[in-house]
């Protein structure tokens, strides 16, 4: 059963493409086509997780017709046919999108929520707004009481490189004269988001330590 080689998934997007979006912004240069690009890119992108995210969940979506086919264990063995007549086995399918950043994990709304706004948003400003929240959107597991656990860029999942790249990638974006204030503040709120998360790790650490 070699079904699962019909199952595309969307690439991440290159470092440079996002790099000049932001040099171009800060220079008020709206370049609407280079905007379009990253964001159907990104939604492509937010495509694939969405469908490897419900794979996971049990609901293989089928690459001929697009209907969704139950799978009902986790069993590497387990054929999953569609009743157009495409067939895999779950094993199969399951290493088509292994270690391709494809879980929307913690911050899978964020992915859902760019799938449900992209498509109606029409301006060129409000689009590079939607992109740079989907860019700066985090994975958060909060603990009782608002503590931050963990703050993971979901950049990770969109744009090609490790973490600690894409990190290294979104810290180093132009900013300019240009910027909207809005950019602005969405990096302070994932600078800000992942330094609590960053506290919250060394305190309970410490704590342990002392233990
Ligand atoms: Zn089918």
């Amino acid at each position: 059963m070699s079904g699962a080689n019909e199952v595309r998934w969307a690439r991440r997007v290159p470092q440079p493409t996002i790099r000049r979006l932001y040099a171009l912004d800060a220079r008020g240069i709206v370049d609407e086509e280079l905007i379009d690009e990253v964001g159907y890119a990104f939604y492509a992108r937010c495509e694939s997780i969405r469908r490897a995210t419900e794979a996971h969940a049990g609901r293989v979506t089928c690459p001929g017709c697009r209907a969704v086919v139950l799978r009902t264990s986790h069993s590497k063995d387990e054929a999953i046919v569609c009743a157009c007549g495409w067939e895999t086995t779950w094993g199969e399918y399951h290493r088509s999108f292994q270690r391709k950043q494809l879980h929307g994990g913690a911050a899978y709304g964020s992915f859902l929520e760019f799938l449900e706004r992209w498509p109606a948003t029409r301006s060129p400003r409000d689009k590079l707004l939607l992109i740079d929240r989907l860019v700066h959107a985090l994975h958060v597991n909060a603990i009782e009481q608002k503590e931050l656990l963990f703050a993971r860029s979901a950049a990770v999942n969109l744009i090609e490189g490790k973490l600690r790249e894409v990190n290294d990638l979104l810290e180093a974006l132009a900013y300019g004269a240009g910027t909207a204030p809005e950019l602005h503040a969405t990096r302070e709120a994932w600078r800000d988001t992942r330094a609590r998360a960053s506290e919250t790790m060394a305190r309970r650490f410490g704590r342990r330590r002392r233990a």
